[in-house]
């Protein structure tokens, strides 16, 4: 068992890690940068230590400091979050070369998830189904311009190590084909150093729906259903919520266990996530996240399951503490972030918190590092809290989101808090008819 951990993250996630850890008895370690030395999570940790200058890369990804920061501290295993180093198969290697455990899966399932055409690959060796695609990285704009042909437009270019929605174009018809490809290229080389790229279907007017897996890392596997993360701008997800609106319960049974079992044959061990888009009752394989993802709320709501004693349960070697028969859906969860931008540009607004007031009552959680006074960095994400709630079912958790809304006050800085507000009155939000374009659309109309 370990007796003291180390985050390798900052602000709400920090603090989600740090409140698993002392329910169950375990002493935290925070990590921080000299921008964050009053940040909340180094406040709430058991010990804090300063491992760089602002900028990420000099600290929150700079590997041997958060290293020395174990050593120093004693800590013996590390909690990535997500972001940052979670998905770096080899942050893991090197974790792991030190005698120390990382929180979350191997660096081999890392690294074959974090490949999207790989993932896709053993994807569908597992028997999940898979959007329609170039079978592989596509070299140059003539073999683009022939898979595109031959699948029929419109299309999408991604980055074969794409996250965040960068990375991705789309191509309408053949006309378009040769600059979103050349466009998807070279922002997939700025952004992850690697500029290979390979084509999909473009899905017209699918749903976001993913699937929570676990797995012990024995073969065995379990899944906590699905969230509906349609609502999205620029492919960054601003609403998320469980189950899914759109899913009926035989629909969740099979792709549930198709995903679970996939885990189990894996050998999976801690949290995932199996991304697909939905059309016309058909699941399609998007990618798959190793890590515990923003909206894990949502399931936890639904479930009453805390994922992340789990991850930690599983780094230690402890088996599940729940079977599949165990897990069965009450009510329904919904998800906000907030963001310090300013709307209707959501454009970066960092600065100082002059008053800021939670939200509570039944069925309402609010994950957030911010504080009155607080002062927000412009080094890092501009995500500053998370409003969840949960209520019997979707109309109580609407009635529910739109009562803790009206509570929430952030004051000194511009929030995307009139953004859901806004929302909370459009009838294809109260009636969960939504796709993944709904948003984009409704905020070009109204903003
Ligand atoms: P990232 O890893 O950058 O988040 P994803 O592959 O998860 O990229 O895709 C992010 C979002 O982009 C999806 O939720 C969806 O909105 C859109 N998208 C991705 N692939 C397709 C596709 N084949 N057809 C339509 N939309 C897509």
């Amino acid at each position: 068992m370990f007796d003291k951990i180390l985050i390798a993250n900052r602000g709400e996630i920090a603090l989600r890690v740090i409140r698993a850890a002392r329910e169950m008895g375990i002493a935290s370690v925070a990590v921080h940068s000299t921008a964050d030395a009053d940040a909340m999570h180094v406040r709430m940790a058991d010990e804090s230590v300063c491992i760089g200058p602002p900028s990420g890369t000099q600290s929150y990804l700079h590997i041997p400091a958060i290293i020395a920061a174990c050593e120093v501290t004693g800590a013996q295993a590390i909690h990535p979050g997500y972001g940052f180093l979670s998905e770096n198969a080899n942050f893991v290697q090197i974790v792991e070369d030190h005698d120390l455990t990382f929180i979350g899966p191997s660096a081999a399932h890392i690294r074959m998830m974090g490949d999207k055409i790989t993932a896709k690959e053993t994807a569908e060796k597992l028997g999940i189904p898979v959007v329609p695609g170039s079978p592989g990285g596509v070299p140059d704009v003539e073999s683009a311009r022939k898979i595109a042909g031959d699948m029929g437009y419109p299309v999408i270019i991604k980055a074969t190590a794409g996250g965040g929605g960068r990375g991705m174009k789309v191509a309408e018809n053949e006309a378009k084909l040769e600059n979103a490809f050349r466009t998807a290229r070279s922002e997939a080389k700025a952004a992850f150093g690697n500029d290979e790229v390979y084509i999909e279907k473009y899905l017209q007017k699918p749903r976001h729906i993913e699937v929570q897996v676990f797995g012990d890392g024995q073969g065995n596997g379990v899944h906590l259903a699905e969230r509906d993360c349609s609502l999205q701008r620029r492919h960054q997800k601003v609403f998320e919520e469980a189950p899914g609106p759109a899913i009926t319960p035989e629909e969740r049974a099979r792709i549930g266990s198709v995903c679970a079992k996939a885990i189990g044959e894996m050998g999976y061990a801690g949290a995932g996530t199996i991304e697909f888009l939905y059309e016309d009752g058909e699941f399609y394989f998007i990618e798959m996240n190793t890590r515990l993802q923003v909206e894990h709320p949502v399931t936890e709501g639904i479930f009453g399951v805390d994922l992340v004693r789990e991850q930690i349960r599983v780094a230690e070697g402890l088996p599940l503490s729940f079977t599949q028969d165990d897990l069965t859906i009450n009510g329904h969860a919904i998800e906000i972030r907030i963001n310090a931008e300013k709307l209707p540009n959501f454009s970066p607004s960092p600065g100082k918190i002059t008053q800021y007031h939670a939200p509570g009552g039944l069925g309402v959680r609010m994950d957030s590092a911010l504080y009155d006074g607080y002062s927000i960095p412009p080094y890092y994400d501009s995500l500053i809290g998370k409003l969840i709630v949960h209520g019997r079912d979707r109309p109580e958790a609407l009635a529910r989101l739109r009562r803790a809304l009206g509570e929430l006050v952030i004051d000194g800085i511009d929030t995307t808090i009139p953004l859901f507000h806004a929302l909370l009155s459009e009838e294809d939000i109260l009636t969960g008819k939504y796709d993944i374009h709904w948003l984009e659309h409704w905020l070009a109309e109204n903003m």
